[in-house]
């Protein structure tokens, strides 16, 4: 049988935009083995079902700032292809993309259907063969520097290329291990924060923005600013998810327990000081409760604040003891909260960790271990934050891939 020029292990964003990618630059016979009935479930349930396609974050330099793990290697990627090729990409392929207020970039139909169909369209129209329910549990390579693949179908495929676009599966941790790779521990990013504090679910639903928060672990400090929003479990929104994302390794080897900082104010502890004392000296027949000392603070989080600090919420600005307002600033200041774990729900809940970076030539994403494999997407130790990032390192590194795989293949045929 004739070997395949590419085959493609995964059916995700990765995988279908590198067989997309060869395909259209002169690749011949390319087959995606997809384990699973469904092709492109993630792309489906992405960004709430309208799928968050990439953000118009258009600058290299900036766009690299957004991934934690993997930045550095990202660069030269992206200055190949970033988010304004992967914008055109789409565009040009018929599918209409719109840019959100705060930069993500969704299908103007709001519906991730689309991005899928559009995705399919392009592979079948260049002639790329898909199997579906092809879980391949074991790859080979031949001293001919051909690949055997095993899946659970009984046909053995064999290729001259091949992908892992595996995404955070374990399997394809395996199967690269099995060709040479070395794995970085798989652990999860973009997650929430579960609280047993007493009485902040009655604040479920606030959300507030600007907010710096911060953790310290082990000498180090995480700190991030951005929108927070209280739920009945704890803290999401998006400085936590953001904060998950950079303490990702750290906060999974203390098992998900921590002090979570917040400063509730942006002033200065003396700003902060000086504003209370104005409030006691000039609003001093007003109670607490109407008449807060940090605009962005809701009534509900007031109260609670206050009920937290212990300061009867009734009580007039002018009866207010010197040492209530001290604790009353350091809570505004520094309130600790221990996070006991997880959240229930990321926004995009994404793996850190896969496969080493230095193993693969970002150029070409070719192993440097095993000639001829190639990596793209989630299965690579390189994660992105919430906002499209992580897609867009799909397109990026499965684009780069495809082109690489179309070279080879020139080469070869006009040898
Ligand atoms: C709920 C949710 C929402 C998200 N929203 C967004 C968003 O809006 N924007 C964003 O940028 N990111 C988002 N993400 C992250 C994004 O979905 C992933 O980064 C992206 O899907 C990774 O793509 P991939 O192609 O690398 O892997 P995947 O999409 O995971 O695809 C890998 C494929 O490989 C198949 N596979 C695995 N092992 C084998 C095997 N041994 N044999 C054959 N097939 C195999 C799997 O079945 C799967 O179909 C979200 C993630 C989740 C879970």
């Amino acid at each position: 049988m004739e070997p395949f020029d590419l085959a493609v292990v995964g059916g995700g964003a990765a995988g279908f935009m590198t067989a997309i990618t060869a395909a259209e630059n002169g690749v011949k016979r390319i087959i995606i083995l997809e384990g699973t009935s469904k092709l492109m479930e993630k792309i489906r349930i992405s960004g709430g079902g309208r799928c968050n396609v990439t953000n118009a974050t258009w600058i290299p330099t900036e766009l690299v700032e957004n991934y934690p793990r993997g930045g550095i290697q990202l660069l030269e990627s992206f200055n190949r292809f970033a988010s304004g090729d992967v914008f055109d990409w789409f565009e040009k392929k018929g599918l209409k993309l719109k840019i959100e207020e705060d930069l993500r970039v969704f299908p103007v139909s709001n519906s991730s259907s689309d991005v899928i169909d559009c995705l399919r369209k392009s592979a079948l129209s260049k002639n790329v063969e898909i199997l579906t329910k092809c879980y391949v549990k074991e790859i080979l390579k031949t001293p001919d520097n051909i690949f055997k693949i095993f899946s659970l179908k009984e046909e053995t495929v064999i290729t001259k290329n091949i992908i892992l676009s595996t995404g955070g599966h374990p399997s394809g941790y395996k199967l690269a291990q099995n060709l040479g790779h070395s794995i970085v521990k798989p652990v999860p990013s973009l997650f929430t924060f579960s609280t047993k504090e007493p009485n902040l679910d009655e604040c479920s639903g606030v959300s507030i923005k600007g907010i710096d928060i911060e953790i310290k672990l082990n000498n180090k400090i995480f700190q991030n600013r951005g929108d927070l929003l209280i739920t009945h479990w704890g803290f999401s929104g998006p400085a936590v998810l953001k904060l998950s994302s950079i303490a990702a390794r750290e906060l999974f080897s203390h098992k998900y327990k921590f002090n979570l900082i917040i400063k509730w104010s942006v002033l200065s502890y003396e700003e902060l000081k000086e504003k209370i004392n104005f409030l006691r000296l000039n609003k001093g027949k007003m109670n607490l409760i109407n008449n807060r000392p940090v605009s962005l603070l809701t009534k509900r989080l007031w109260i609670f604040l206050l009920n937290k600090i212990g300061i009867d919420k009734e009580k007039k600005w002018a009866d207010l003891m010197a040492y209530e307002r001290d604790k009353m600033i350091n809570t505004l200041m520094r309130d600790k909260y221990l996070i006991s774990g997880k959240g229930p729900f990321g926004e995009e809940f994404v793996t850190s960790g896969g496969v080493k970076i230095n193993e693969v030539n970002f150029k070409t994403m070719e192993s440097l271990i095993c000639p001829g494999l190639f990596f793209a997407g989630e299965v690579l130790d390189v994660d992105g934050i919430t906002g499209g990032f992580n897609f867009q390192h799909c397109w990026t590194s499965g684009w780069i891939a495809g082109m690489a795989v179309s070279k080879l293949n020139h080469k070869v045929t006009n040898q």
